[in-house]
């Protein structure tokens, strides 16, 4: 039986001799006012053991996590129906490249990065009249807490300084990759980006990509087990921008990081786990949030490899 508790008390301790070297994201100004020396864990755990320590209770922006939940939101409506509009392959690129967009000809790598998750966006706009409230409502659902919510200070904050997304969005539509109104999409994925979450309500929301796609309090079947299998695959390829081989590597989980500082990660059958220090790597995630991880599939012995 491995004593998580005690794991995570030596991650802690471990983690507050460690030095950073990168930087909290400003590009997103409401993000740079974020305190550099946040740093919370949390980990639920199948059996609905949980536990978790440092500033795990604090809500922070979970940014491109949400993809996840807008991914997952446009499977359930339309099936399989996504691939035709976005590939499943690692990106190699920075999560926001323009060239690459160029040269796959307006079909994103993926959907986890800006490209995809924003043709994802198109489709819940298309279908939903409401997909704001929509996407508020599935994720306090797989949480059990209705105060999940938006961030419209950040949302607004990115919106003044979104031009890159603005310019992925339009060159899309002007390859037909797009349907719905460019400013409608713009708005639902910045809203999207600025979720708030604590990593303990994170960690609790990913429990499903661990458990098949069920629910831990009422038992509820969200997601079918096969849906699952596939977002876990991406999370696994391409949910750490161009750092997915290298958070294999060290990690070994499926997961997905923002530039908030969060990453979600999970173990199938065992655990969901939720990290969050804000300061960035080169590439865009949590430097501390990646070490302690590897720590954690280090300590306990429970990766996927
Ligand atoms: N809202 C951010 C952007 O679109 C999300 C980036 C991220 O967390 O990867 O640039």
């Amino acid at each position: 039986m491995v004593d998580f508790e005690k794991i995570l008390g030596t991650i802690q301790e471990e983690m507050s001799y460690r030095d950073v070297s990168g930087k909290v994201a400003s590009y997103i100004p409401e993000l740079a006012k974020v305190d550099p020396k946040k740093f919370g864990m949390h980990i639920y755990c199948s059996d609905k053991n949980n536990y978790g320590f440092g500033d795990h209770e604090e809500n922070f922006s979970i940014q491109s996590i949400s993809k996840v939940f807008t991914l997952s939101l446009a499977i359930k409506h339309i099936g399989s129906k996504v691939w035709e509009r976005v590939n499943v392959e690692p990106s190699g690129n920075p999560f926001n490249s323009l060239m690459q967009l160029e040269q796959d000809k307006g079909v994103p790598r993926n959907p986890f990065i800006n490209s995809g998750a924003l043709v994802i966006c198109d489709i819940l706009v298309n279908i939903l009249d409401n997909p704001k409230k929509e996407l508020l409502d599935f994720v306090r659902k797989i949480t059990d807490n209705n105060s999940i919510d938006f961030n419209e200070k950040v949302a607004t904050s990115e919106l003044k300084s979104g031009y890159r997304n603005i310019a992925l969005v339009n060159y899309m539509k002007a390859l037909g990759n797009i349907k719905s109104d460019v400013d409608e999409i713009i708005d639902f994925y910045f809203y999207s980006c600025s979720l708030e979450m604590s990593c303990r309500n994170l960690a609790k929301a990913f429990i499903m990509y661990a458990n098949k796609g069920v629910i831990p309090n009422s038992g509820e079947q969200i997601l079918n087990p096969s849906t699952v299998k596939r977002i876990n695959a991406l999370m696994q390829t391409c949910g750490f921008y161009d750092e997915s081989g290298e958070f294999s590597f060290e990690v070994g989980l499926p997961g997905k990081s923002g530039v908030g500082g969060g990453i979600a990660a999970i173990h199938p059958q065992q655990y969901a786990v939720a990290v969050w220090s804000p300061v960035l790597n080169e590439k865009g995630n949590s430097e501390l949030g990646m070490k302690a991880l590897e720590r954690l599939t280090t300590l306990t012995g429970l990766s996927v490899f």
